[in-house]
């Protein structure tokens, strides 16, 4: 379960947002406020819903911060590609064919729609792993850059 999904808000959501879920989940979730209360769940729901409190205590910390966030969404990014696609998903640079474009140093692969994925340069030199989208469909690839 992601962070976004613990909160229940989008990935696109403002901090505002994510702020407001924030605070509807510790209302929902806060242990003190279930030890007081006669909901007459029983000792094991409270235990849950104690692990689910740390879960949105987590969620929030990382959410709150955009550097954090940035990172994690590029985690989640990278995980979603390495879970959805099964077909030649890892590339390296050695595999593909560098070429200039347009004054622009980009390094190519042919694609099985018939179009290409198209890296530049400069991105491939900036990230270990680097998703790359073909231009054409919505098939993607992961190039190990390293
Ligand atoms: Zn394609």
């Amino acid at each position: 379960m992601s962070h976004y999904e613990t909160l229940g808000v989008p990935r696109d959501a403002s901090t505002n947002d994510i702020k407001d879920a924030y605070r509807a989940a510790v209302l929902k979730h806060h242990p003190d406020k279930l030890a007081g209360a006669d909901c007459g769940n029983g000792a094991e729901a409270s235990l849950a819903d104690s692990a689910d409190f740390k879960r949105v205590q987590q969620a929030w910390e990382v959410l709150r911060d955009p550097s954090q966030r940035a990172a994690y969404d590029s985690g989640l990014t990278l995980a979603a590609l390495r879970a959805t696609v099964a077909f030649q998903d890892e590339l390296t640079l050695d595999e593909m064919d560098a070429e200039t474009e347009e004054g622009e140093d980009v390094y190519t692969y042919p694609c099985r729609c018939g179009d290409s994925y198209r890296l530049r340069k400069v991105d491939a030199n900036e990230h270990p792993d680097i998703a790359v989208q073909c231009r054409t469909c919505s098939n993607q690839v992961l190039v190990k850059t390293t």
